[in-house]
C-alpha cells in the first residue's frame, strides 16, 4: 500500500474520508495541530475525535503515532483506515511474525501513514531510538485519560509517555478522551507534559441518548420490560458481578432473547467470540461486567442498561456513552436500590486506596446519586456535574418525558431521623421501618422498641415507600451506613436541620417503571427500509468475506444516505456522504449492482 500524499486537510477530508466538512471544533483542533501546536482535546464519545489526529498525521509529513491502550481497538481502527487506503498498522502482541515484519519494511521505506502501537511498546528504548530517525508527523496519545490514577482505566504504562516530549522534540502532541471530570483534565496536562497544549473541550451533551432511571422493584421484569422496546437491536446490560453476569445472560435466553456474557473470569477464547459476535451486525445482548466497554467502538449500540448502581457520575457517562456513537436515538436504563448504594459506599471505603483518593470517588459517586434523586431533567444534572449549564430541560430523559412528581416528605423524614436516633444508630432499614409501621416482631420486642415514642408513628406510608424514603436520604447524605455495625444507619449533620424542623425536605416520588416507547430503529424509519435491507445485506456480505465487522465496511448511517440517494452512476454514489475514494474504488460497482438488482 502506498502512503497518501500529504494535501490540505479539506481535500483529504473529502476525498480520503468522504465527508462534507468538519463537525464541532474538528476544525480548530486540526487547524491548530497542522501549524505544530499541542493540543488536548474532549468531546463526548462519538464525537469525531480520530478525525482531530489522523487528519493533520495525514496531511503534515512524515509518519502519525498513535498511542492507543488496547489491541482490539487498534484492531478496528487500523481495519478502517486501510478500507479508506490509508496505509496504518498495528504492533502489538497479537500480530503475526510475518505481519510485524511488513510493518518494519515498511517504516524502514518510510512508507507508513500511521503506526497504531501500545505504551509499553513504542516506550521500549530501541524502538524509541529507531522512530527518532525516521520524520514524525504528529503524536496522538488516545484514551488520555489513562494517566489519571482517580480514575477507572489507570495504566501505569501511560506515565511513561511524558518523555514523548524530549524524545520528539517539535512533532505536535495531542492528548484525547471521552472523559469529562475536571481532575482528569488536569491530570492528563500534568503527566503528559502537555504544560503548553491548548485544550479544546466540546459539550459532553449527548442528544440522542435519551436517559431512564428507575429505583430497582423487580429487575428481570423491569428489563425485559425494557428489551421488549429494543427488540432486534444491538445492547449492553451492564451488572456488578460474574454470577449476575451469568445468571442474567441465561435468564435471557429463556425468555427467548439472544444473550452472551462478558467477565474478567471468562476464557480468553470464549471472550474473544462475544465480543466479536457482538460486533457482528444481527449479534446478540451482551450482559458484562464492567471489564467490557473501553475501545469498543461499535457505533450502532442502541441501548446500554445498569442492573446496578455504577461506580460514579463519570463511569455512568462513559458506560452509558457506548450507546448510539452514530448519533441515531439511543436509549439507556439505571436500575438502582438502596443495596447498591451500600455496596457501592462499602466498595469505596473499604479500597486500598489513600483517604483522599476515597473522599474523591465517595463524591463522584455522590453526584450520581444525585441524577438518580433529582425530579428534574437527568440532563441538565448529569451536564451541570461537567460544569456545563444545559439552558432548557432536554425533553429526551425520564424526568422531562414524564415529569416526577415531589411531595413535601418533612414530617416523614424528621420520623425517619428520629427513629434512627432513639434506637441507638445501631439498626439498618427493615428494623426502622418496622419501628415506624408498629410490627411486633421478635427483635422489637426484644429491644424494647415497642416502648419507643416513634413506635407505630409511621402509618401513613407503606413499607415500600419508607424503604424510598431512607433510600433517598441516603442519596442526599442526610443519612449514612456505617460499614462497621453492618449497614446500621447513621445520620449526618445534615440530619440536624431537617430534624429541628429548620428545614424542608421534598422528594422525588417514586415512579413505576413506564413502558417505554420503541426508540425508532437506527435510520429504517425516514428512508427505505426494504433498500436498507438490500444493502444491509450486501455489507454482511462483503464484511463476512474479509473477516471485519460490518460497520468498518460502511455504517448504517451510509447505508440509508445510499437507499435515500439511490446513486444510479459510480459519480453520484461518490457525492454521498461517507463515500470516500478508496471505498468507491472498492465497493461502488459492487453496490452499484445491488441497487440494480433491487430494482432501483
Ligand atoms: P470518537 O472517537 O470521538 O468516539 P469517532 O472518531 O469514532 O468518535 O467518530 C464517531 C462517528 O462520527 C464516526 O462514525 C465518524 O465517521 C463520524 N464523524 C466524525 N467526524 C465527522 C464529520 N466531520 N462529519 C460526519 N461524520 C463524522
Ligand atoms: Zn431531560
Amino acid at each position: 500500500m502506498d502512503m497518501i500524499a500529504p494535501t490540505a486537510p479539506h481535500e483529504l477530508l473529502r476525498t480520503v474520508f468522504g465527508l462534507r466538512g468538519f463537525r464541532g471544533r474538528q476544525e480548530e483542533v486540526v487547524s491548530h495541530v497542522m501549524a505544530g501546536g499541542d493540543a488536548i482535546v474532549l468531546m463526548p464519545t462519538g464525537g469525531g475525535k480520530s478525525l482531530c489526529y489522523q487528519l493533520p498525521a495525514l496531511c503534515r509529513p512524515g509518519l502519525g503515532i498513535i498511542v492507543s491502550p488496547l489491541i482490539a481497538l487498534m484492531r478496528n481502527q487500523v481495519a478502517a483506515m486501510r478500507q479508506l487506503g490509508v496505509n496504518a498498522a498495528a504492533l502489538n502482541s497479537a500480530i503475526t511474525a510475518e505481519e510485524r515484519s511488513r510493518i518494519w519494511d515498511d517504516l524502514r521505506a518510510d512508507r507508513l501513514d500511521l503506526l497504531y502501537v501500545a505504551p509499553e511498546r513504542l516506550m521500549i528504548p530501541d524502538f524509541l531510538e529507531n522512530l527518532t530517525r525516521r520524520q514524525i508527523s504528529i503524536i496522538a496519545i488516545d484514551e488520555a485519560h489513562c494517566v489519571s490514577q482517580w480514575g477507572h482505566d489507570f495504566r501505569k504504562e501511560y506515565l511513561m509517555l511524558a518523555a514523548l516530549r524530549e524524545c520528539f522534540p517539535g512533532v505536535p502532541r495531542i492528548a484525547l478522551t471521552a472523559t469529562a471530570d475536571v481532575q482528569s483534565r488536569v491530570e492528563i496536562r500534568q503527566r503528559l507534559a502537555l504544560e503548553g497544549a491548548e485544550m479544546f473541550i466540546s459539550s459532553f451533551d449527548r442528544p440522542n441518548i435519551r436517559y431512564n432511571i428507575t429505583p430497582k422493584a423487580s429487575p428481570m421484569r423491569q428489563l425485559l420490560a425494557f428489551l421488549k422496546t429494543h427488540e432486534g437491536e444491538s445492547g449492553i446490560v451492564y451488572c456488578l458481578s460474574r454470577n449476575a453476569v451469568e445468571e442474567t445472560a441465561a435468564a435471557l435466553n429463556t425468555h427467548g432473547i439472544k444473550a452472551l456474557p462478558y467477565h474478567a473470569k471468562l476464557s480468553p477464547g470464549i471472550r474473544a467470540a462475544n465480543q466479536d459476535a457482538f460486533l457482528a451486525d444481527d449479534g446478540p445482548v451482551l450482559v458484562a461486567t464492567i471489564a467490557f466497554g473501553m475501545g469498543i467502538d461499535k457505533p450502532d449500540v442502541r441501548f446500554v442498561v445498569h442492573m446496578d448502581l455504577p461506580g460514579s457520575l463519570e463511569a455512568f457517562y462513559q458506560e452509558t456513552g457506548r450507546a448510539g456513537r452514530d448519533g441515531a436515538p439511543a436509549e439507556t436504563l439505571l436500575l438502582y436500590g438502596m443495596q447498591d448504594l451500600m455496596l457501592r459506599k462499602k466498595m469505596i471505603t473499604d479500597g486500598e486506596a489513600p483517604e483522599e483518593v476515597k473522599r474523591v470517588e465517595l463524591s463522584k459517586m455522590e453526584a450520581l446519586l444525585g441524577v438518580c434523586e433529582t425530579a428534574g431533567c437527568r440532563r441538565q444534572a448529569i451536564l451541570a456535574c461537567f460544569g456545563e449549564v444545559l439552558p432548557e430541560p432536554c425533553g429526551n430523559c425520564d424526568s422531562c418525558i414524564t415529569p416526577a412528581e415531589t411531595w413535601d416528605a418533612t414530617i416523614c423524614a424528621r420520623k425517619a431521623l428520629s427513629a434512627m436516633l432513639r434506637t441507638g444508630q445501631r439498626f439498618g432499614v427493615g428494623h426502622l421501618v418496622d419501628v415506624l409501621l408498629g410490627e411486633g416482631t421478635e427483635k422489637i420486642i426484644r429491644f424494647g422498641h415497642d416502648k419507643l415514642p416513634t413506635f407505630g408513628v409511621g402509618k401513613e406510608l407503606d413499607r415500600k415507600a419508607w424503604q424510598t424514603l431512607f433510600r433517598q436520604l441516603a442519596a442526599r447524605g442526610v443519612v449514612e451506613t456505617d460499614h462497621d455495625q453492618f449497614g446500621a444507619l447513621v445520620m449526618t449533620e445534615t440530619g440536624r436541620p431537617i430534624l429541628r424542623g429548620e428545614q424542608e425536605v421534598h422528594l422525588r416520588r417514586d415512579v413505576r417503571v413506564r413502558t417505554a416507547r420503541r426508540a425508532d430503529r437506527a435510520f429504517a424509519a425516514g428512508g427505505d427500509t426494504a433498500l436498507f435491507e438490500v444493502l444491509r445485506q450486501e455489507r454482511a456480505r462483503i464484511a463476512k468475506e474479509q473477516k471485519v465487522p460490518a460497520y468498518v465496511i460502511f455504517h448504517d448511517a451510509t447505508l440509508a444516505a445510499i437507499a435515500e440517494a439511490k446513486p444510479a452512476s459510480l459519480a453520484a454514489l461518490g457525492e454521498v456522504p461517507g463515500i470516500g475514494r478508496s471505498k468507491l474504488e472498492r465497493y461502488g460497482e459492487t453496490i452499484l449492482a445491488a441497487l440494480a438488482q433491487a430494482n432501483v
